[in-house]
């Protein structure tokens, strides 16, 4: 994606939404484009709360803001789909098995076979030299 990253430079790098040279130890965003895309995340957030239920294209005709970047958010788990948005139901989807989903990356049946597929892992291993981990869930909500 990135056609000219130098990530030998310590920090410097290219803003992935603008291309802009900056430096910051771990965005991947400049700092103007940061509080664009918060700018743009609250007008989603607002329209949502005021019409509850929008299809993906009514929100970005009315707030400005493309599929892409609602994507994101779904993504980022600072949105939800609502169960009776079908629109974007069909938007956001399992990355790993297709089925819709309101939030984040996978489904919770995906998450829950990938979370035990991890316990299974740490629980095969018969010497115990090294110390016992478990994963902490802090998915905010199931399906
Ligand atoms: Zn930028
Ligand atoms: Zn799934």
């Amino acid at each position: 994606m990135d056609k000219n990253s130098d990530s030998s430079l310590s920090h410097t790098k290219n803003c992935r939404m603008c291309g802009k040279i900056f430096s910051h130890p771990h965005n991947t965003i400049c700092h103007e484009c940061l509080i664009k895309d918060e700018e743009d995340f609250q007008k989603v957030r607002l329209f949502l709360k005021e019409f509850p239920g929008s299809k993906a294209n009514t929100v970005e005709k009315y707030t400005g803001v493309s599929r892409k970047k609602i994507l994101k958010y779904l993504r980022e788990e600072r949105l939800e789909i609502t169960e009776n948005s079908t629109d974007f139901a069909d938007f956001l989807k399992c990355a790993k098995c297709g089925k819709p989903i309101p939030t984040g990356v996978y489904c919770s049946e995906c998450y829950l076979a990938f979370t035990k597929e991890i316990n299974t892992l740490f629980s095969n291993e018969k010497d115990n030299v090294t110390p016992k981990m478990h994963i902490k869930i802090n998915r905010k909500n199931n399906i």
